[in-house]
This record gives structure tokens, sequence and C-alpha cells, in this order.
């Protein structure tokens, strides 16, 4: 990863992040009177920033240093617009979209984002450069066939703890806004803790929950990526768990939290009618291009299920891969169907394992009817037929070892945190 990117993290920002360290010791000193004393504020990192003036003089340096091909994403900007401001032909567009669809990384352009648009000597387009986070940034390069060649680059990453804690005073999502968690991290918490308890008939005032929440480090700065560590939620005289362990959500004792997931994302089995292929040759561009799903051979309109309980956080319309949806299963896990004529959950939803959740179709570059479906963990797509999913409904014989070592590590987190000597913050550096 280039040092340039590192520099995208904007004065401000860094700003944030000494403040926050600051209220993570501070917090660390004061004796609680009570438990939400303890609780610290979610920053929005990710906030447009561009009203501040330091944060203007370092895009305008980067600016100049980039022969001013750097376009900060405003509302309402799309590639189109941006290419037509650039003067860069439309069809270059076109070859960097039919690259990005077995990524799907354009679709996901936001207020505040930066690109960066070079070209070559003789004023042709060369290079577009989406830098996502402080970690992330992934290029599309022209080759000399005219094809564009995606390439995504991460900077080391490391992950920090949090703890959150509160009491339950009137709806779960209330008390849980007030310790401090994001809408995301709300709506996993109470799916994730929603098995085993019915949060309208069986929380009551004074019921207590804790959370453990990672956010994700390159350097001294916060990419915006978090996760949920653990849960706990204490009840009279139970007291609910869910530990991350491996990508997935389980108990104390090591059982699944949410269901197993399935392999396949229809009701019925088909037959694949195209495979995983990291180098395949394109039926339509002829290109050797990856293949990062499985297509199956599905007549249109068939019910298209997820695969796992989740929420739904991406819905769109790519010009290739046509209307498709995302769904972020909790943990490492998210899942995509592709090519559909019909969706029907809403972006932010929750869905249950085995709902429907579109229709399958033939909409944007297709060779006829199919469901392209991917999975990917860890932000990585994988082969959906072969990978290593957890659809057993417990942590791995061989791996029980591990997961009793993580979850007292955990306990002991959320445990310090409550006394006035604890750690707020604690380095995770085992990775699970
Ligand atoms: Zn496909």
């Amino acid at each position: 990863m280039s040092q340039t990117n590192v520099r995208f993290f904007t004065a401000r920002n860094k700003i944030l992040l000494a403040v926050a360290a600051t209220m993570l010791a501070v917090a660390t000193l004061i004796p609680t009177a009570n438990d939400t004393e303890l609780t610290l504020p979610i920053l929005n990192f990710s906030s447009d920033s561009s009203e501040d003036g330091s944060d203007n003089e370092a895009a305008a340096a980067l600016a100049a240093e980039l022969n001013d091909n750097l376009w900060q994403v405003e509302p309402g900007d799309n590639l189109s617009y941006i290419f037509k401001q650039k003067g860069i032909p439309a069809t270059e567009l076109h070859q960097i979209m039919l690259t990005d669809t077995e990524y799907l990384d354009l679709e996901t352009l936001q207020p505040g984002m930066r690109l960066g648009l070079e070209f070559a000597d003789n004023g042709d387009f060369h290079q577009l450069t989406l830098y996502r986070d402080a970690a992330r940034q992934i290029t599309y390069t022209r080759q000399e066939d005219g094809s564009y060649q995606h390439q995504a680059e991460t900077a080391e990453t490391y992950w920090i703890s949090e703890v959150h804690r509160g009491q339950i005073e009137g709806s779960f999502y209330l008390s849980a806004r007030d310790a401090g968690l994001s809408e995301g991290q709300i709506a996993l918490s109470s799916q994730l803790l929603g098995y085993k308890l019915n949060f309208r008939r069986d929380l009551r005032a004074g019921d207590r929950f804790t959370a453990v929440i990672s956010r994700e480090m390159t350097g001294n700065e916060i990419t915006g990526q978090t996760r949920v560590e653990s849960l706990s939620l204490q009840r009279r005289n139970q007291t609910h768990y869910a530990f991350r362990f491996k990508g997935h959500y389980y108990d104390e004792n090591g059982k699944s939290v949410t269901p197993a997931f399935l392999r396949w994302p229809t009701q019925k089995r088909y037959r694949v009618s195209s495979s995983f292929n990291k180098n395949r040759l394109h039926p339509v561009t002829k290109r050797r291009s990856p293949h990062h799903g499985v297509d199956f051979a599905v007549m249109t309109g068939t019910p298209v299920i997820s695969t796992g309980d989740g929420i739904v956080r991406r819905v769109g319309n790519h010009p290739y891969a046509g209307k498709y949806i995302e769904i972020d299963h909790g943990g490492s896990y998210t899942t995509r169907y592709l090519h559909l004529n019909k969706i029907l959950a809403k972006r932010g939803s929750r869905v249950n394992r085995g709902d429907k959740i579109a229709l399958s179709g033939n909409t944007g570059r297709s060779t006829g009817p199919h469901l392209h479906f991917e999975l990917h963990i860890d932000g990585k797509p994988v082969n959906p037929v072969t990978a290593d999913i957890p659809t057993d409904a417990a942590v791995k014989r061989k791996d029980l070892a591990s997961f009793n070592d993580w979850r007292e590590h955990q306990l002991a987190v959320m445990r310090d945190a409550a006394s006035t000597s604890g750690l707020q913050t604690a380095q995770n550096t085992r990775q699970f």
C-alpha cells in the first residue's frame, strides 16, 4: 500500500482520534457510580469534514500532488457525471463497470470518498482509484486490449476493543443507542440476543448489557470498520452471551447462536451452469476474468432465499450485474445474489435463514436466466459449494480449546471494564 493513501486520513480525523483516545484514558480514571459512565460515544469518523479548514488544506495539497486528478465524492455524484466532468469517454466507464461486475466495488461510492483519476502521457485515461477508507484502495487499470484490471490493496490493520455498557430503560434499541452502539451494531446485537429471549416480553428495566465492540485501525488511523466481538445481557437470574469466533457467533458453551448456514440459495437444488473460477473465460466478453460466484440454472421468477440470518446491507442495480442484493450475516460472512428479476427485501431490514429475499431473473449482462450466488468470508469471495461454512450448530471439536480461551479473554475484558482500574481498551492481538 502506498504512503499516499495513508495521508488521505484527514487532520480533523486525527484530532477526533486524539480526543477519543483521551476520553478512553479519562474513562478509565473516573470512579464509576453506575455502569453507564463507562459508556463511550461512537464518533463518526467518516463524516463529511469539508467545512474544516485543515481538511481542505490537506486535500488541496494532495490534489496538487496528484495533478488535480483527485475527486472528492459529493452527495449526488455518480461515475457518469464525474467522467463527463473530466472529459473521459463513456466507453472507458463501461469497460470499468464490466470489470466491476465481479466486485461491485463502484456501487459503494459515498460522499466523502475520494477517487483518483490518472491519465497517460498522451491524455488517454489510464487508471481509476477508489480510496475506500484509510486502509483500502481499489484500482482499475487500463490494459492494452481496452479492458480494465481490478486490484484491491489493503494496508496492515489491527483491531482495538471498546466496552459499552448500559441498562435497559425503555427499549433495547434506545438503551443500546444511549450506550453508544451504532444502528448496525444494535440490529446485529438484537438479532444475536433475540434467539434466546423475546425482547418485548422478557426484558425488564434495569437488565444490564455489555457489548465489546472492535474498531479497525491502520497505523494511528481508524478505518471505519467495526465489529461486535461479544455481548452479554444480564437478566434477573440469567445471563445470555454471544461471542464472535472464527467469524460466527456462539454462546458460552460454544453452541451456535444463529442458525447454521444453508449451502444453497434456493429451496430446491438446481444444476450449476457455471462454477466459481478465479480465471474464467467469460462467455460474453471472451476474456479471462474471475467468476466470483456460482451460477445456477433457474427459470426467471424462482424464489431466492437467504442462506443465513442477517441484515440486508445493499440493494442495487448494476449495469452488468443487474439487480442484486447483499446480506451481511453479522460475523465474517456476506452473501450476494445477482441478475435478479425482483428484490423482496429492503435495505437495512433483518432477514432470517430461508427467507424469500428475491425472485431470480436475467437482469444486467447475462446469457440467459440464472442466479449468480456469491459467498464472501472476511470480504473475499470464496467458492460457496466447497467453502468451510458454519453449517454445524457448534464450535468444531478441534477448535474448542481456542474458543474457550477466547471466551475467557472476552469475559475478562467485559469484567475489567467494570472496575476503575480495568482496561477500557484492549488490543486484540489474536485474530479469530
Ligand atoms: Zn455468474
